[in-house]
């Protein structure tokens, strides 16, 4: 019995192994296609200042929108993107369009707001990444002082000694850098103090949690601390209530971003939302 009990268990194991397989090349396959169908667009999530509560910039994050798959989420294609090379075409889509309007949305605008944007590490690797990120800048006339990469932490266990010197030709070259995702790998304060980084991202399951569980609360101030000693402003993501927003104020995290100020945004919506009549443009709770 226990054995027909085995065999039935890793049937139906192999059953989702395989429908997960099926969905993947079924997402790589519509990948290929997805950019000439136009089924990419972008959303921007306000990042605000938490002592003026002015929005200082957005986040860019892709969506995808598939006639036989849906909505697929980015967590779930990037990484098929990075295996499968589209990440290069996804990428290059992502930093032309976004340059763009937020460079439109500036110029209509009393302030500047910074762009911050994702970046796989495969893009990263790709030898003519730095070059073509600074050529778009320049056609599009957006200064790379408004520009912030994001870069997740876990790029640096791997790829540190490839990755350092593309880093630090990004940051000579104007751009800021972000790490995402912080204390979510297993960089150590060596790598950090190695890395000519300019911000770090508290990671979403710390905020999520730091209000009721005492060591993720540790860890925030603690990742709060880290970044005042090494003078890199903290962005908190993911915050969604006003008791976790406050204590960030409490804790003197530098900038918030989530769904208790915004959801990501279309860019429509975030003109609408924020460009200049002046009034209004202050976060106000
Ligand atoms: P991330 O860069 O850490 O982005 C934060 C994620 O948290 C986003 O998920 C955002 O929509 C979500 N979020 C923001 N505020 C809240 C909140 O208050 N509550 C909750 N529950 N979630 C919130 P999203 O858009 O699904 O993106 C997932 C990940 O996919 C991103 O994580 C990023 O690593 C990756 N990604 C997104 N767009 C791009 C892109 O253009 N290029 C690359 N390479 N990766 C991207
Ligand atoms: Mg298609
Ligand atoms: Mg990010
Ligand atoms: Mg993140």
């Amino acid at each position: 019995k226990s054995k027909s009990l085995q065999k039935g268990q890793s049937l139906f194991f192999n059953h989702s192994i395989e429908k997960q397989v099926k969905r993947d090349f079924l997402i790589e396959t519509e990948l290929r296609t997805a950019l000439v169908n136009e089924e990419l667009s972008v959303l921007y999530q306000p990042q605000i200042s938490v002592e003026t509560g002015d929005i200082i910039g957005v986040e860019a994050l892709v969506r995808w929108q598939n006639d036989s798959l849906g909505f697929v989420s980015p967590a779930e294609f990037i990484p098929i993107a990075e295996n499968t090379g589209t990440i290069h075409e996804l990428g290059a889509f992502v930093i032309e369009k976004t340059l763009k309007e937020i460079k439109e949305f500036n110029l209509c605008n009393a302030f500047s707001l910074n762009l911050s944007i994702n970046i796989s590490p495969k893009q990263l690797l790709d030898p003519k990444f730095t070059e073509s990120v600074v050529s778009i800048c320049r056609e599009v006339a957006f200064d790379p002082q408004f520009v912030t990469l994001e870069i997740t932490e876990n790029v640096l266990i791997t790829d540190l000694s490839l990755v350092q010197p593309v880093l630090s030709k990004l940051r000579s070259s104007g751009f800021k850098l972000s790490l995402d995702d912080f204390g979510t790998g297993y960089s150590s304060l060596s790598y950090l103090s190695n890395l000519p980084m300019n911000e770090i991202k508290i990671d979403r399951s710390f905020i999520d949690k730091f209000l009721t569980n005492s060591q993720s609360e540790s860890l925030v101030k603690t990742i709060i601390a880290i970044g005042r000693f090494c003078n890199l402003t903290v962005v908190a993501e993911g915050v969604e209530t006003k008791a976790q927003y406050e204590r960030l104020v409490l804790y003197h995290c530098d900038l918030i971003q989530g769904y208790y100020f915004d959801k990501p945004l279309t860019y429509k919506s975030l003109v609408e939302r924020y460009q200049s009549s002046n009034i209004d443009m202050n976060w106000t709770g």
